[in-house]
């Protein structure tokens, strides 16, 4: 089978984590401290501080920006489950803001709107990149500003693309920016996450949250130490640390970084090239980005029947996402089918088709080959829309 997604591990890689095993350090040792400035060196921003996924990651980010009861967050129907489950973590409400037909993201007119209309207002909103392209940031932080709320971009699919000419993660329109280096994305440290941030305030307590909440800096601590061993616990943290191990073979995976998403750009051109004629929309690439390309999501009817046939040809194809909203927990919530349409209709004709550096050109073909075979056999309509 053709997975859609794959690590792409060198003898180089293996030698990393390697080093670290006969080193003194196999967790909070100098590798993470690395990693974190080597990721904060390519992304253009402040602090980054590495966690053991990005789920821990979004749950301590809200925590930093004081997400609590009573609070609203606000993301994307259109993403993984963690981008809503951590404001539930915080005891926080959840509600979501429909997207954008072209982009996939959370669209910026429904965001515009429920802010007029609502009488509870976010405490933070988490924009989702899917599928690695930024959403519309200059426009989320003018709402940013006017409103008040915390931003936290969910760039787990967007490390090493750029939104307006500079990297995303930079934080310039946003508080924090969460990574995950999951095996599937575009870099990896088999589990793992990262928030990067400008804001002093918000490393600090970043850095305390991710091991227990305790602080050793006599400055922080309410009285003064009675010697050099206190550490005192002044946040109700949590173990999110990552391991040495994890952390050397992210910072040589950021060595190929710009290799792995120009080898992304590549298969998606040819994915454009050889789909143009076929009766599916091809993912739009929005002029202000350079997508990450996560993932490359076609739009096809006879969902059900097509994602069948691939598989059954050996394409591991996949479907991001299920709208969190209809997820049965978020049911139980409140939440019913029909209320975030645009995701939903979106949902209905989603396919992920194999995207990883690794994908051969042959594996490619035979991608393109069932999928022409799938479609034929189906004779779907022509539903492209117009860009
Ligand atoms: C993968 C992913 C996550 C969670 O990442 P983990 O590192 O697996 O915890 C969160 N949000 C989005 C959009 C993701 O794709």
């Amino acid at each position: 089978m053709i997975p859609y997604g794959h690590q792409d591990i060198s003898d180089d890689d293996i030698e990393a984590v390697t080093r670290v095993l006969r080193s003194d350090w196999l967790t909070q040792g100098p590798a993470i401290e690395q990693f974190e400035q080597a990721v904060a060196r390519h992304c253009g921003v402040k602090h980054a501080v590495a966690v053991s996924n990005a789920t821990a990651a979004l749950h301590i980010a809200c925590l930093a920006a004081g997400l609590g009861e009573g609070d609203q967050l606000w993301t994307s129907p259109n993403t993984f489950v963690a981008s809503a489950n951590c404001g539930l973590y915080c005891g926080a409400t959840v509600d979501f803001v429909d997207i954008d037909p072209r982009t996939y993201n959370l669209s910026v007119e429904s965001l515009t709107a429920k802010l007029a209309a609502t009488q509870n207002l976010p405490k933070v909103l988490v924009p989702v990149h899917f599928s690695g392209q930024s959403c519309d940031m200059q426009a989320i932080g003018a709402l940013r500003a006017r409103y008040g709320f915390t931003v936290i971009e969910d760039a787990s699919h967007a490390i090493g693309g750029s939104y307006r000419g500079k990297p995303v993660g930079n934080c310039e329109f946003s508080d924090m920016a969460v990574l995950s280096f999951h095996p599937v994305k575009i870099i990896t440290t088999g589990e793992g996450g990262m928030i990067l941030t400008n804001r002093d305030d918000l490393h600090e307590k970043l850095l305390r949250l991710r091991s227990h909440g305790i602080t050793r800096d006599p400055k922080l601590m309410p009285t003064p130490p009675e010697g050099p061993w206190v550490y005192a616990q002044i946040d109700l943290g949590f173990n999110y640390r990552i391991t040495d191990l994890q952390a050397a073979l992210g910072t040589n995976q950021m060595k190929r970084l710009k290799e792995f998403v120009n080898r992304r750009h590549e298969l998606a051109s040819r994915y454009d090239e050889k789909l143009a004629n076929l009766p599916l929309t091809r993912p739009w690439q929005n002029p202000d980005c350079r997508s990450a390309l996560h993932l490359y999501v076609i739009q096809v009817s006879e969902r059900a029947q097509v994602f069948r046939d691939l598989r059954e040809s050996g394409v591991g194809v996949n479907v991001h996402y299920i709208p969190v909203h209809t997820q049965p927990y978020y049911q139980h919530l409140g939440f019913r089918s029909g209320m975030f349409p645009e995701s939903e209709k979106y949902y209905s004709k989603a396919i992920s088709l194999p995207m990883y550096s690794g994908l051969s050109e042959n594996d490619q073909n035979k991608v393109i080959a069932a999928l022409e075979k799938a479609c034929s056999r189906y004779s779907i309509e022509f539903q492209a829309t117009d860009d």
